[in-house]
């Protein structure tokens, strides 16, 4: 994918457009994203799983702003929703719900009664729990629903622990060694369908080995399934392709594809992929002003007027995200900075030992923030979440207006009396 951050006599532009002419325009903090790295994410993507039959569901967490998701569903994806939340945002924006996989470990029964509601293609089941609070539902509902067991295959996939999500100790999917039993149970309810199986072993992976290793497993079982006499239409592999942040080497999406469509060489199965990082990741950016410049005898720190609450990232994974300034016109000597917000916590940093030449008022990029950044935004420390603007070349257009002090607390009462 090539980068739509490019430098162009000194100035960071998004496709056409200087990020200083965008944030002169919307403010800082700011998300911006390029249209143009989103659509040929997904459409490189989905040409190298074309020689195979599938359907990109992405996953709406990773940045679920209507204009995105109206991106996608223009150009055909499907979409991996983890709430009731999230499936009507991908209503709302023009999604067909018959492209939805419905995932999530604690689904309500109120969200199992919207998605047999709006008539999603496959809800993906997670525990025993579940299914029978799900045949009650569509059996008041007078349906069938279409489902996919969610199977661990317990491999470790060797990202960060907090987003590792295929072993035997994560609390997603059921143990892959008790599924044909889960599957005889389903196939044996008038209520559910079996449609497909599905697995996502985690996000940000570097390395292809554990995801082949994941999928190995859940082909063997699918197998034994059909022995059994239980077909299935679709195999799930969930999402979790990792990009650059920093110098990582993720597979291109061409090397992902290979592995996969060698492992469905021959099979009838269609390939459903759930990927959210890898589409959006690296096609937004963070724009935030250095307020002001405190060098200190041990750190020297920037404060910048982006914090942990609109880029959650760092504080909560010690994540790296590279910082870049958007005018390199003339660099004063460069110095090791510490970037930090105004939230009132010491894990409220952006970046750390950052080797820049800063003045105040600078304006800086916190780089590949497309994915998990907004949506991961919060109101800590009463901070109105950033402004979202969609740059599409010399175009561009703002997507989420920043919030206001009184939205904040437009929901809250007094006591009465
Ligand atoms: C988060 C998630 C994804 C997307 O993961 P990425 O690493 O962003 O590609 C896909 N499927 C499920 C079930 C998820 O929870």
């Amino acid at each position: 994918m090539t980068s739509a951050f490019v430098r162009r006599g000194g100035q960071l532009h998004a496709d056409q457009l200087s990020l200083a002419e965008i944030a002169a325009v919307y403010g800082t903090p700011c998300y911006v994203y390029s249209r143009t790295a989103i659509e040929s994410a997904w459409q490189e993507l989905d040409t190298a799983l074309a020689p195979h039959p599938h359907q990109i569901c992405y996953a709406v967490k990773a940045n679920s702003n209507l204009a995105v998701l109206d991106l996608m569903a223009r150009m055909g994806s499907g979409f991996d929703v983890v709430s009731g939340g999230e499936l009507a945002r991908v209503i709302a924006a023009g999604g067909d719900p018959a492209r939805v996989v419905f995932s999530g470990v604690a689904k309500t029964d109120k969200e199992l009664e919207q998605a047999l509601t709006v008539g999603v293609g496959c809800i993906n089941l997670e525990s025993v729990s579940e299914i029978g609070r799900l045949e009650r539902i569509a059996s008041d509902l007078g349906v069938t629903a279409p489902v996919a067991l969610r199977v661990n295959p317990d491999v470790d996939p060797r990202t960060h622990p907090y987003i590792s999500t295929g072993l035997k100790e994560n609390k997603f999917g059921v143990d892959i060694a008790t599924a044909t039993e889960i599957y005889a149970r389903i196939a044996s309810s008038p209520q559910l369908s079996p449609k497909g199986i599905d697995c996502h072993i985690g996000s940000q992976l570097t390395d292809l080995e554990p995801l082949v290793d994941a999928i190995s497993r859940v082909l063997a079982l699918v197998d034994q399934l059909r022995a059994d006499g239980i077909d299935l239409d679709h195999i799930d592999i969930g999402g979790g392709l990792g990009i650059r942040y920093q110098d990582e080497q993720p597979p291109s999406f061409d090397e992902y594809a290979q592995q996969i469509l060698t492992l469905f060489n021959g099979r009838k199965e269609a390939i459903v992929v759930e990927p959210g990082r890898s589409m959006v990741g690296n096609a937004g950016v963070l724009v935030t002003q250095v307020i002001g410049l405190k060098p200190g005898v041990e750190k020297n720190f920037a404060l910048v007027d982006a914090a942990m609450n609109d880029l959650l990232r760092p504080a909560l994974y010690n994540a790296w995200h590279d910082i870049e300034p958007v005018s390199t016109d003339s660099p004063p000597a460069t110095m090791a900075w510490d970037i930090v917000g105004p939230v009132c916590e010491t894990g409220d940093f952006l970046g750390q030992e950052r080797q820049l030449a800063l003045q105040e008022g600078d304006l800086l990029a916190v780089m590949s923030c497309g994915a998990y950044g907004f949506t991961m935004a919060s109101n800590y420390n009463s901070r109105p979440r950033p402004a979202e603007v969609m740059v599409a070349g010399d175009a561009h257009y703002l997507i989420r207006k920043r919030e206001t002090v009184e939205q904040l607390f437009e929901l809250e009462c007094g006591l009465p009396g």
